[in-house]
């Protein structure tokens, strides 16, 4: 057996990668993509499925997820500011993406 943690961190970007490839992100991953918690070239291939791509089905799922963390934020009392900043640049996110 493999040291635990490396086997479980190449088993993540190995199942991220095979989602790619298949079809679309899975939702986790475009949340992971919008909160910038992936590698910057899985990253890179979310804003491309999302904004080159258009992928009509992820942007509704983004979308989905963004609200859902806003609600959840609010529920929790997190930080407005946090909740503004990240409405802010998922919207420059979308605008990038009509525009281009
Ligand atoms: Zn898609």
């Amino acid at each position: 057996m493999s040291d635990p943690s490396e086997g479980a961190l190449e088993f993540t970007v190995a199942g991220v990668w095979r989602e790619f490839r298949v079809s679309c992100p899975h939702p986790d991953v475009l949340r992971a993509a919008r909160l910038g918690g992936l590698p910057e070239d899985a990253a890179a291939f979310v804003r491309f499925h999302l904004e080159e791509s258009r992928c009509p089905y992820c942007s509704a799922v983004a979308q989905e997820l963004e609200i859902l963390d806003q609600e959840a934020e609010r529920s929790t009392g997190a930080d407005v500011n946090a909740a503004q900043e990240r409405v802010l640049r998922s919207t420059m996110t979308f605008l990038r993406r009509v525009e281009g």
